[in-house]
């Protein structure tokens, strides 16, 4: 099969290589569609130890199923399917307990750390485990399928972030997951969302999104405005899409006393924490990794409209250019968002 290959850092090959081997509980999915994560770009230069080459990346995929292992039961080739970008195992302690993003036993796909090297869905085929996969209705285009797994990052992140119908949101970061987090806080029943970022094409892009209003925080003191929109009391919950010390700052000095700060992005590895505002106005901060069972219920959400995916796909190309976009990508090519490869 056709498969891109990171053969080393900064060099990625379009290669033949022998189609996976299937264990008796996996399937073999032909992938029509695969989106190019940030964090595949990130893994390019080696600098975060996380696509140790040689490796096939991707991890946000759909396809169709073209066999079955033995053992695989209520799966038939022809279906139209996705997948969690998890592997989890079923057994641990936490999968148990339905926190399939915390399993003791957790791959990624697409990825390889040391530890171990799963390889994922730059590729004509590509096996997964039956127990991660997810029907697809007729009606949702692959394209928009290969979104679902960024999407179930930020209904993952609303679904932990304590709220009554009608609370304030502030979402820091309006790159494609906080684009994401702010249609998913508006459909799981916040009242007013406000956009935060320090660019301001992504922040029209927010407006359109559903943001109530939008604020660059390079010109404007942004917990001064949204508390003078709050009865200065700031906003009930906020939703931090980037991970770094300013933006983590902005999100916890614009929430109210008692508020949530829900911390999806992590680009760093440590910041610097106003620990006593977090402690004297009794803050909760929340991490968010991945999902946890939102899979079918992003589906639902992508079908119904509630959110919508296709503004953020800036390009989509075959595998054979696929290296091109990579490289555009890591050059931050202004305006892309998601690309996404169809082997
Ligand atoms: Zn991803
Ligand atoms: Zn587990």
């Amino acid at each position: 099969m056709k498969a891109l290959l990171l053969k080393k850092y900064m060099e990625l090959e379009l290669t033949e290589l022998p189609q996976p081997e299937l264990g008796s509980t996996d399937v073999l999915v032909r992938v029509r569609a695969c989106g190019i994560c940030g964090s595949d770009v990130h893994g390019l230069d080696g600098s975060t130890g996380r696509r140790i080459p040689p490796l096939v990346m991707g991890h946000e995929a759909a396809g169709v199923i073209a066999e079955t292992g033995r053992d695989v039961r209520g799966w038939k080739s022809g279906d139209r399917v996705t997948f969690d970008s998890t592997v989890s195992c079923g057994q641990c302690h936490f999968c148990r307990r339905g926190e399939i993003n915390l399993c003791d036993n957790r791959q990624v796909l697409g990825v390889s750390c040391g530890d171990y090297r799963r390889h994922g869905a730059f590729a004509e085929y590509v096996a997964v485990p039956a127990n991660i996969l997810y029907r697809l209705p007729e009606s949702l285009a692959f394209d928009d399928a290969a979104m679902i797994e960024a999407v179930s990052i930020a209904v993952h992140a609303v679904n932990l972030t304590p709220r009554s119908l009608g609370d304030t949101a502030v979402v820091v970061g309006s790159g494609m997951i906080g684009q994401l987090t702010i249609q998913a806080a508006q459909a799981a029943g916040f009242g007013r969302v406000f956009a935060v970022d320090i660019d301001d094409a992504k922040l029209e892009m927010a407006r359109k999104m559903g943001a109530a209003e939008s604020f660059n925080s390079k010109h404007v003191d942004v917990a001064a405005e949204i508390a003078a929109r709050t009865g200065g009391r700031g906003a009930d919950a906020a939703l931090e899409a980037v991970g770094a010390t300013d933006p983590i700052r902005t999100a916890i000095a614009c929430v109210r006393k008692g508020g949530t700060v829900t911390l999806i992005g992590n680009i760093t590895p440590k910041i610097e924490l106003p620990l006593q505002q977090v402690v004297t106005r009794q803050i909760r901060l929340q991490g968010s990794c991945a999902s946890s069972g939102e899979y079918p219920a992003c589906i639902e959400l992508l079908s119904s409209g509630a959110i919508r995916v296709d503004t953020m796909i800036s390009a989509r190309t075959p595998l054979d250019e696929a290296a091109n976009w990579f490289d555009r990508l890591y050059r931050h090519e202004p305006n892309l968002m998601k690309v996404i490869v169809q082997p």
